[in-house]
């Protein structure tokens, strides 16, 4: 019997998605599936795994405790992490043959210190968050190119990231790009000759061919969500979450009646409520309260009233459903329920903060194709 809660993930829909990206940036560009914040709630480890024997050359993750991880459970292949603080474990990071993001002169020396030796250069290129300030771009280098000509380590990457790639016409983009092709020469006056350069994340890979260089670092589309909803078209991705609980109880109510928390929702007309055991402690906003909608006995059902910690309440109407019965917060949207998309939507977010929340109690079953 299948938990009473729990995100079912479609490892062949990473596969697939995995491949169509592939294919999308075309020959020559190596594809890195990001597998960061627990593969965005997907699971790090079989999400990996999955990207893997479909062809992602590398691996990418914010952090060396990720990168262990992912050595530890047996992955052999690239992995580059791109943020981390000072007093890292470098030597854990050299031991695993790690390739880790350097953002200034003082981490290459702490890398170079603990024996690292695959260095990768983070510029900024207009972001303005984590990299090399476009001010010191030209001083790192030279340290860098220092350090290999001393033997202590190799540049293997200089990369940077887009700050509005899924707003393909913002003129961001095209600044970016420009401060990025800036920034290699200035790394190949120094004298490094990196094996990737490296711009795009999903939606840069999809929607600016000029970005592709040497490598994409693709997150969101691997797990089968638009990387710039409105924009894409239908690339044919597949959603590889579901999420899905049994229904804990079921009754009827009468007009009049407040439902949940705070009686933000009052019944207009007699209504069977249904109760679906997951809630804020699940991940699931609290926002969403008579926001979204989950699916059962093959409709769309609103949620009514507050999600609470532990559960929330759906409006079945006058349909008869009994304890049990499966609810789908969100899925695919092959048979019609909601998606991760329609739930950011709902609720003024990214999809990408709908998957990657998903945790607490929910167990996590990976399934091989036909879904949930
Ligand atoms: C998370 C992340 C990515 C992946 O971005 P998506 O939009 O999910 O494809 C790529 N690069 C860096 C540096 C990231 O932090």
């Amino acid at each position: 019997m299948p938990p009473r809660a729990e995100i079912v993930v479609d490892l062949a829909a990473i596969r697939h998605n995995v491949r169509l990206l592939r294919e999308i940036v075309g020959p020559g560009v190596a594809m890195m599936t990001v597998v960061k914040a627990d593969g965005y709630g997907h699971g790090m480890v079989p999400v990996a795994r999955a990207a893997r024997e479909a062809g992602a050359d590398w691996l990418g993750v914010a952090t060396i405790d990720e990168a262990l991880a992912l050595r530890a459970a047996g992955d052999t292949g690239r992995v580059l992490c791109w943020l981390t603080v000072p007093g890292e474990d470098y030597a854990a990071a050299a031991a695993a043959d790690l390739d880790v993001t350097a953002y200034s002169v003082a981490e290459l020396d702490e890398m170079a210190a603990a024996g690292v030796t695959r260095v990768q250069l983070k510029v900024d290129t207009g972001l303005s968050r984590g990299g090399v300030a476009r001010a010191d771009w030209g001083t790192v280098f030279e340290h860098a190119r220092a350090l290999e000509l001393r033997g202590s380590l190799r540049v293997t990457g200089v990369w940077s990231h887009f700050a509005a790639s899924d707003d393909p016409d913002h003129p961001a983009n095209t600044a970016q790009e420009a401060a990025f092709a800036d920034a290699l020469e200035l790394a190949g006056a120094a004298g490094l000759e990196p094996e990737v350069r490296h711009l795009a994340n999903s939606a840069g890979a999809v929607l600016r061919p000029a970005s592709r260089h040497d490598l994409v670092r693709c997150g969101i589309a691997s797990y089968g969500l638009d990387p710039a909803p409105g924009v894409t078209g239908d690339l044919g991705l597949r959603p590889a979450m579901t999420v899905r609980a049994d229904l804990a109880m079921v009754k009827r109510i009468h007009a009049g009646a407040g439902v949940s928390y705070g009686h933000t929702w009052t019944a207009p007309d007699d209504t069977t409520v249904g109760l679906v055991p997951v809630g804020y402690g699940e991940g699931i906003p609290r926002a969403a309260g008579n926001r979204v909608e989950a699916w059962a006995g093959g409709a769309r059902r609103p949620v009514r009233g507050r999600v609470c910690m532990d559960q929330v309440v759906i409006d079945l109407g006058d349909d008869v459903l009994a304890p049990g019965d499966d609810v789908v917060l969100f899925g695919p949207g092959d048979d019609g329920e909601p998606t991760a998309q329609d739930w950011a939507e709902a609720l003024d977010t990214i999809n990408y903060e709908i998957v990657t929340r998903m945790g607490g109690r929910l167990a996590r079953r990976h399934v091989d194709g036909g879904g949930a």
